[in-house]
């Protein structure tokens, strides 16, 4: 399973437990070297929920850093759009998620 950092949009494999919901600075760990970012209650309110335009750009950024065949690209955008439609209020990183895990 793939995470998508509510923060940076940046693809992380890895989520140690001490990342997600801890007020209190982290070290990174070597799995995390996309994101140092800490996955605080702050972090996950302020995330963005954007329109399809930004969800397409951030996703072309995830495609390039996880190396996807230009197959999966397809399918990874399309699935941004159909889940962008039918849940369209929830925030961005959630979308890229539910995404980039359904292609990989
Ligand atoms: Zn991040």
């Amino acid at each position: 399973m793939i995470h998508i950092c509510p923060y940076c949009m940046n693809p992380v494999e890895f989520y140690n437990n001490d990342y997600i919901g801890e007020l209190q600075p982290v070290n990174v760990d070597n799995e995390n070297f996309n994101c140092g970012a800490l996955q605080s209650k702050v972090i996950l309110k302020n995330a963005k929920c954007s329109n399809i335009q930004n969800l397409k750009m951030n996703g072309g950024k995830i495609a390039k850093k996880l190396n996807l065949t230009k197959e999966q690209k397809e399918l990874f955008f399309r699935k941004i759009i159909e889940i962008k439609r039918k849940k369209n209020r929830k925030p961005d990183y959630i979308i890229l998620e539910i995404a980039i895990n359904s292609v990989i």
